[in-house]
């Protein structure tokens, strides 16, 4: 029996820190009875370790079907064929779907994507756009620029949703809920908990760029030393492309007691791991919402697109991290590393800054539990939504 309301198409664009967020919102509509079918792209998938089992999955195609991007030639060319082969395999998916009687009502799309409304006008549905990093989709967001969100709501219509993390983390609600489901990267899960299960509370920095940033040789050493020099065990994701830029022998040399090298981890589970004190981060916007969903003060280190903005708001809005600065080469030195590590771990100086994280750990909760403004706004966006789908 056909019992949803309405069925959303979601349409990410094909990177780990975008699928993330629209995954979860997915799962929130899915909660309210909407029925979901995620497409990413042929060639995310092939590279998929793990697969959601909660929402239906079907793909669309990039045009580079091997590789993805990594075939292109350009970022440009990628996004030219990208709109080519994404309309006209994204236009056989709707028909595929209305023919075997799961009629598509709504196109929810990343804006990376745009041409998905022209696909979207040509079926006579309705679309919208999700914006997935730091943009007007988030709770944690609309606190920071609620004047710029309230301006844009006027021309057009505008919901924030969020924290967009599973939902065993915050309201737990979602009671299988507990993982993103869709991972680029086998996490190292064992290792990092078991050595973490054996470290003091709160004494743990934990050190990630995320799934893409590559850091230069020289940086990759500055931080490698800041580490070492600020006394802290300390768990570092190095992707294994990274890797090669570790100074000579440096992971040989660290003792089990001072830290843990791994290639990818639960970031979730390590997070919210009563061991872990601090984050050192590049400030991706899933890092950023899980640091403050799970309460864990940053140092912020950002790299390029949203995240210096991000980095802004965990300093100056939100005050639940310290930056650390770049020199006039663009590095960020050792001691500089160090002595922000120190501050946010250590100091009477830090003390705020913990405390503000516990505190908007709390408010991250309450937004997406029930009558929470998260919860409120995706009930609205579903009321619409049948709204329009019973015309
Ligand atoms: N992540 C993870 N394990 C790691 C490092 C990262 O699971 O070892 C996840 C992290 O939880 C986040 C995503 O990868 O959900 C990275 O997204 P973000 O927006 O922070 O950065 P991006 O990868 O897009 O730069």
């Amino acid at each position: 029996m056909n019992t949803h309301k309405a069925h959303c198409l979601i349409l990410p664009y094909p990177v780990q820190g975008h699928i993330n967020p629209m995954l979860q919102f997915s799962k929130r509509l899915q909660s309210k009875r909407v029925k979901i079918t995620i497409a990413p792209t042929k060639s995310f998938l092939k590279n998929m370790k793990e697969l959601p089992t909660s929402v239906s999955i079907e793909a669309i195609s990039d045009g580079y079907d091997d590789d993805g991007i990594n075939q292109a030639k350009t970022y440009e060319s990628y996004l030219a064929r990208f709109k080519k082969v994404g309309s006209d395999t994204l236009a056989q998916l709707i028909k595929k779907l209305a023919k075997s009687g799961c009629h598509v009502n709504c196109i929810v799309y990343d804006p990376f994507l745009p041409w998905a409304v022209e696909v979207a006008k040509q079926f006579g549905l309705i679309s919208a756009a999700f914006f997935t990093q730091n943009c007007v989709v988030d709770n944690i967001y609309y606190h920071a620029h609620k004047g710029v969100i309230d301006w844009m709501s006027k021309i057009y219509p505008i919901k924030t949703i969020g924290p967009t993390i599973p939902s065993m983390y915050l309201d737990k609600r979602l009671h299988d809920d507990k993982e993103y489901g869709l991972s680029m990267f086998k996490p190292m899960t064992n290792e990092c908990l078991n050595w973490l299960n054996h470290q003091p509370i709160s004494s743990v920095l934990y050190v990630s760029f995320g799934s893409l940033a590559k850091l230069g040789s020289e940086q990759m050493e500055e931080l490698a030393w800041g580490l070492k020099n600020s006394n802290k065990s300390f768990l570092w994701v190095v992707r294994s492309t990274e890797e090669p830029k570790l100074p000579n022998n440096f992971i040989e040399e660290l003792t089990s007691e001072k830290g843990l090298v791994v290639s990818w981890c639960p970031q979730l589970q390590v997070l919210e791991h009563e061991s872990i004190g601090c984050f050192l981060t590049h400030c991706g916007w899933n890092s950023t919402l899980e640091a403050i969903s799970l309460g864990v003060p940053m140092v912020a280190m950002p790299q390029w697109s949203d995240q210096p903005t991000n980095a802004k708001l965990v300093k100056d809005v939100w005050e639940i991290g310290v930056r650390a600065k770049q020199d006039e080469k663009g590095i960020v030195r050792r001691e500089v590393i160090e002595e922000c590590i120190k501050l946010v771990m250590e100091e009477d100086k830090g003390k705020l800054i913990r405390e503000n994280a516990k505190k908007w750990k709390e408010i991250a909760r309450n937004v997406v539990d029930e009558g929470g403004s998260s919860d409120k706004n995706i009930e609205e966006f579903v009321s619409k939504l049948m709204t329009i789908s019973s015309k």
